[in-house]
């Protein structure tokens, strides 16, 4: 049975997920933790929970999503996981975080595994299916539990929006089109936990989302 700890965290506001099942292994799902206090969160719940991280994925690589691996890489020793289509953004994270008002003082690790759709991530008892969804950036992806029936979709799709598609190498049709026929084609009540805001369901965003209706 998995269970799951959000946290919002950095200026930009991220959702980062903390995954664990009765094994007491987790991955991190978009570590977000920016300012101190943000990493002493993220780090004290894991230890009074005596929870073992042995994953640190991304769904994409932009910078509010990764703030956080530079912590887990030196803690932890994890390297994060990521779709190949997004390294790109690795390179520019230092850049682009100025411009947002974000100061890293070193590059953010690199990616120390590809993850592509349709592969299994395993922890513990469990595992998550990566679905790659393009369009709010080139790799971004979706993790889905097929048996608890919920994803966590980073920013390709949110409560009542979807991903912004106005950056360099977004595109908004393939954005609508990936979530059509990857996303709504799962079951209504599937859980979705957005990279930003609050969740929502898979029906829910179906039959209100704006984009779609
Ligand atoms: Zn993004
Ligand atoms: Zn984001």
């Amino acid at each position: 049975m998995i269970k799951v700890k959000s946290f919002v965290f950095n200026p930009i506001q991220v959702n980062t997920y903390v995954v664990y099942d009765e094994t007491n292994e987790c991955v991190i799902i978009d570590s977000g933790c920016y300012f101190d206090n943000e990493k002493q969160e993220l780090i004290s719940f894991l230890e009074n929970n005596n929870l073992k991280p042995v994953k640190v994925l991304n769904t994409h690589l932009h910078i509010d999503h990764i703030l956080g691996n530079t912590l887990l890489f030196e803690k932890y020793n994890l390297l994060p996981q990521a779709h190949k289509q997004d390294d790109f953004l690795l390179e520019q994270a230092v850049f682009f975080g100025t411009s947002l008002g974000i100061s890293l003082d070193k590059q953010p690790p690199k990616i120390g595994k590809y993850l592509s759709d349709n592969d299994t991530v395993k922890f513990g008892n469990s595992e998550l299916k990566v679905i790659h969804v393009p369009g709010h950036s080139p790799g971004s992806i979706v993790f889905y539990d097929e048996k608890q029936h919920f994803l966590f979709a980073g920013d390709v799709l949110f409560n009542g929006s979807i991903g912004r598609t106005d950056l360099p190498l977004c595109d908004y049709d393939t954005l609508i089109e990936g979530i059509k026929s990857k996303l709504f084609t799962l079951p209504d009540d599937v859980i979705v936990y957005a990279g930003h805001g609050e969740q929502t369901t898979i029906g829910e965003e179906k039959s209100s989302n704006p984009f779609f209706n």
